[in-house]
């Protein structure tokens, strides 16, 4: 995880400020793949807890009209991240962060089964878009040899 101690969200302290929509969804799509430790380690707190971002929160699922200038990623990548972390924290029984849970009150208005279901359409809609066939040609080679290492247990 070298990269993310390196690369900031272009705050003038270089490094995250956990403040604004580019640390937000980085710290979304991180979500599922790292634990709420090393999450906070790159970005000094549990952003998800913070309730004063749940404006900037709306914007990237796309509850709001307007979507951030920063550099982040679609509603659906954002609103996957989301679902399969509430998905995941209530399967390992634990307590919401105060976006997710108003995201499953306000936005998903009620239960958790609903974000597990959610989360295969998002799951089945993103996977579409990144089909093989979708990328160029240097792109097809370049995944297709990474694949094949993963598969040959190399690392490099
Ligand atoms: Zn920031």
């Amino acid at each position: 995880m070298i990269f993310l101690e390196v690369v900031t969200c272009g705050s003038k302290e270089d490094k995250w400020c956990g403040d604004c929509s580019k640390c937000l969804f980085v710290y979304i799509i991180l979500s599922p793949f790292l634990d709420e430790e090393s999450l906070k380690n790159i970005f000094g707190k549990n952003l998800l807890d913070k309730e004063e971002m749940y404006e900037t929160f709306l914007q990237l699922i796309g509850s709001k009209e307007s979507k951030p200038f920063d550099c982040v990623g679609t509603y659906e990548e954002v609103n996957f991240c989301v679902c399969k972390c509430i998905a995941e924290l209530k399967s390992e029984n634990k307590k919401l962060p105060i976006l997710l849970q108003r995201y499953l009150d306000e936005v998903l208005s009620s239960k958790v089964e609903k974000a597990e279901g959610i989360c295969e359409i998002y799951e089945e809609h993103l996977l579409k878009g990144f089909e093989v066939s979708n990328l160029n040609e240097d792109f097809e080679k370049l995944l297709n040899r990474a694949l094949k290492r993963r598969k040959d247990g190399r690392t490099y």
